[in-house]
């Protein structure tokens, strides 16, 4: 399963966005954020596989980004760009968790060299199995059935294990009550029991929704079932 990695970039200045972006879209999918505050929503929401980090940057600067991304427990590799002469940038930029800088005028090249470099080494460092990345900051790892939000460790149950790595491989198609009984629960007959696939989905939404009562991972489709949020 080679599947494209995404590239966050949170850089105010466009002419940079646009040569990152026209470069790095041949190999990944990428997103873009102009000011940090937006960045930081969209690093949380969208659980990118590494960040390009601007420093000096609109409502809310690159150090603070990465302060806090790291404090929320996301560990998506962070590569700051820095001006030539910020030395100090640097190292502060390394304290507050990044794992790497590049200086800017940057060659594209380097810049190329360097994303790999970082992505493979995290990648290596999850042990490389099969892990399923989804909305909501959710990573499901497929061989050890665990199920990560925001890097924080979640405890399911089989059965609410089994129902989300279901529901979230495929995300934005909808599944009956009497679908998700077969699939998940693999029963041949339905009966009353579909009422079990509404406590299940109930008790899931506890555990990986922000807020249960307004869902935004596993939504329901009135009169047909449900569905996992699109990515
Ligand atoms: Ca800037």
């Amino acid at each position: 399963m080679d599947e494209k990695k995404t590239v966050l970039i949170v850089e105010d200045e466009k002419s940079i966005v646009d040569i990152l972006q026209y470069n790095l879209k041949k190999e990944y999918n990428i997103l873009t954020a102009n000011d940090g505050e937006a960045g930081l929503d969209m690093a949380l929401k969208e659980n990118p596989d590494i960040l390009l980090l601007d420093l000096m940057l609109p409502k809310l600067d690159g150090f603070e980004v990465c302060r806090i991304l790291r404090e929320k427990g996301n560990k998506a590799p962070v590569i700051i760009l820095t001006a030539r002469e910020g030395e100090d940038d640097k190292v502060k930029g390394l304290e507050l968790g990044a794992d790497d800088y590049i200086t800017k005028p940057f060659s594209i090249r380097e810049v190329m060299a360097r994303v790999k470099a970082n992505i493979r080494r995290t990648a290596m460092e999850q042990g490389a199995g099969d892990v399923l990345t989804a909305a909501g900051g959710l990573r499901i790892h497929l061989d050890s059935y665990q199920v990560f939000k925001h890097d924080k460790p979640l405890e399911l149950t089989q059965r609410e294990y089994d129902l989300l790595a279901f529901l979230a491989g495929h995300p934005g198609k909808v599944y009956s009550r009497g679908d998700l009984m077969e699939q998940v629960w693999n029963y041949g007959y339905v009966g009353e029991d579909v009422r079990t696939v509404d406590v299940t989905v109930r008790r899931l939404r506890e555990k990986i929704e922000d807020d249960p009562a307004n869902p935004e991972l596993i939504l329901t489709r009135r009169g047909v079932g449900y569905y996992f949020a699109g990515q």
